[in-house]
């Protein structure tokens, strides 16, 4: 996030609706308490064509594992197979109620203190900063980050360097799916504004934009980990808008990821925690006997 965190963090508003699980993991980092309210209805019907409600048993979030373990901090590359990439569900949220009224989740807004759980959560990932640009190419080689999953679902800002590219392996999985998933219900593609930035870019940024988070301490920007994205709101309708949020609010639930919702720069900041990946998909570096086949790695665009 670029901003210093100065707005309150606001409900959320998590539509009954939507089916997903509940979790009774308690927010223990900073005690911080989320208001589960009844969405907003908006009182006309959106144009769109109203998908089927997906019932809670249909809705493959509902079977979706909750990782709750964390683990051993370490900055090893972790890439899900080819195969768990291709099954991963594409999670549809439901947009409309019985009477056919579009369900507008609460914006999601930040805060100071989701922005230094962004930072403890990265700590307790095993996550450095990227330092500089040699850092960042020497995480590039170990495959510490690997290169945004650039397709014809999600397109990159091209005000955005090509040496910032990149993101955590768990970023880019996160991203690939979020695309899909908006793809084949919109058929546009989301923007990604912003990725990884090292110590030295926030820095310079500080300097130019005064709303920019520091580059150092608790509060220090989240895209330094490597873990965050931005995703442009520019341009989306309020149907898509409402689509993304009810797609991000089970994960927020699951700890999964963090979004902050930015209205200067119009975009969603996602913070993706190295627990999005599914569960089985870290052991296989593990279960390889002689005589089996090591996972393929996901196949990620180089720039
Ligand atoms: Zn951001």
């Amino acid at each position: 996030m670029d901003r210093t965190g100065s707005s309150r963090r606001g409900t959320r508003r998590v539509p009954s609706v939507i089916g997903r699980r509940r979790s009774n993991r308690k927010d223990v980092l900073l005690g911080a308490r989320r208001n589960r309210r009844r969405p907003q209805i908006a009182s006309r019907r959106s144009p769109d064509t109203a998908p089927t409600p997906i019932s809670p048993l249909e809705n493959p979030s509902q079977q979706m594992p909750v990782v709750s373990v964390i683990r051993p901090t370490s900055d090893r590359p972790q890439l899900p197979s080819v195969q768990q990439a291709a099954t991963e569900p594409i999670f549809l949220p439901t947009l409309f109620n019985d009477r056919g009224g579009l369900i507008v989740p609460a914006p999601l807004f930040g805060s100071h203190d989701l922005l230094v759980r962004q930072n403890v959560l990265a700590d307790q990932d095993g996550l450095g900063r990227v330092q500089d640009q040699a850092d960042l190419d020497g995480m590039r080689t170990r495959r510490m980050l690997v290169a945004l999953p650039a397709s014809e679902a999600l397109r990159i800002d091209d005000r955005l360097p090509a040496n910032r590219r990149f993101c955590r392996p768990w970023t880019a999985q996160f991203l690939a799916t979020l695309a899909r998933s908006f793809y084949a219900r919109f058929g546009t593609p989301l923007q990604v504004n912003s990725a990884v930035r090292t110590v030295e870019f926030q820095h310079r940024l500080q300097r130019t934009n005064g709303n920019a988070a520091p580059a150092e301490g608790d509060t220090a920007s989240p895209h330094l980990t490597g873990q965050a994205v931005d995703i442009a709101k520019r341009g989306l309708s309020l149907t898509e808008i409402a689509w993304l949020r009810g797609y991000m609010l089970p994960l927020i639930e699951e700890s999964r990821v963090d979004v902050e919702e930015e209205f200067q720069q119009s975009c969603f900041h996602i913070s993706v925690y190295r627990r999005y990946l599914p569960p089985e998909t870290a052991p296989q570096r593990y279960a390889i006997s002689a005589r089996s086949t090591p996972p393929l790695a996901v196949a990620v665009p180089q720039p």
